[in-house]
């Protein structure tokens, strides 16, 4: 009923502690990274968020089921769930690229981004074969105008010339663990980077998002990803708002600020008002 975990901490009092994030009132923050697909409720887990002060949710796609998912479920809260689609690299499917590559062109006009997509070195894809799917699906972006939101895993470099090569104006790394000296080479072309609630536990995901200026910075859960104990939900956005604050020393209100600031014009989101809380 009440299993201890590795710790010796039971799961509840775990997730009782990170309760208290959001108890605590904290200024309302966008979780700009969930695969609400991918949650066992997604409803139950939306409604959640928005009593707990989420200002709104950027939801991204995987493959074109997923995007279908993603799309249904964002329209379903206009204002609230931000859509976008794209083709995640443990995803490829050398029989269905051209048809996601289509289903992509097609839906991204309903989308406030093109995600989530990118490179990873340790995905069973052939290196070559990821990267020319990747610059495929940058053209997407630029054609559409709109911005990408970036996985990256131990290929970074080649990620971050691959969209500025692309000419795409906007670009989120997302939960950036990536080289710091590269930092603020992205942030002087005005990229963002986000934040995860791995800052509970990560030195290396710690160290960067130090160094992330606040104007680059966003805020997300990569919902339903497990952080050690915590089986992460939008509304757990205050997690990592909270450890960001922490980890740059700066107050919870600025950060969070900050980040919605970003989050608006980064994906053009226009005025959304805390009015959704319930
Ligand atoms: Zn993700």
């Amino acid at each position: 009923m009440n299993p201890k975990n590795a710790h010796g901490v039971s799961e509840f009092d775990f997730l009782r502690d990170h309760q208290k994030y959001y108890m605590q009132k904290l200024p309302p923050a966008i979780d700009t990274h969930a695969h609400l697909d991918e949650l066992p409720d997604p409803e139950a887990a939306i409604q959640e968020a928005q009593k707990g002060a989420v200002l709104g949710i950027v939801a991204v796609g995987q493959d074109i089921r997923s995007n279908q998912k993603t799309l249904e479920i964002a329209s379903q809260h206009p204002g609230f769930v931000f859509p976008a689609v794209g083709y995640h690299p443990w995803r490829l499917d050398a029989d269905h690229d051209e048809e996601t590559f289509a289903y992509i062109d097609t839906n991204l006009k309903h989308c406030v981004a093109l995600g989530e997509v990118g490179l990873d070195y340790k995905a069973k894809t052939k290196k070559k074969v990821q990267k020319a799917i990747f610059r495929e699906l940058l053209a997407i972006a630029k054609k559409h105008d709109k911005p990408v939101i970036v996985h990256c895993r131990y290929v970074h470099e080649t990620a971050f010339r691959m969209v500025k090569e692309a000419g795409l104006a906007k670009a989120i790394f997302h939960w950036y663990s990536g080289p710091l000296d590269l930092i603020p080479v992205i942030a002087g072309d005005g990229y963002y980077m986000s934040a995860t609630p791995a800052l509970l536990y990560n030195p290396y995901h710690a160290a960067a998002i130090r160094a992330v200026p606040l104007s680059n910075l966003l805020l997300e859960t990569d919902a339903p990803v497990q952080y050690q104990e915590l089986a992460a939900r939008p509304v757990h956005v205050q997690v990592t708002l909270k450890e960001v604050a922490g980890v740059k020393g700066v107050s919870v209100e600025e950060i969070a600020a900050q980040t919605t600031q970003n989050a608006k014009a980064c994906f053009g989101l226009g005025d959304i008002e805390p009015g959704h809380i319930g």
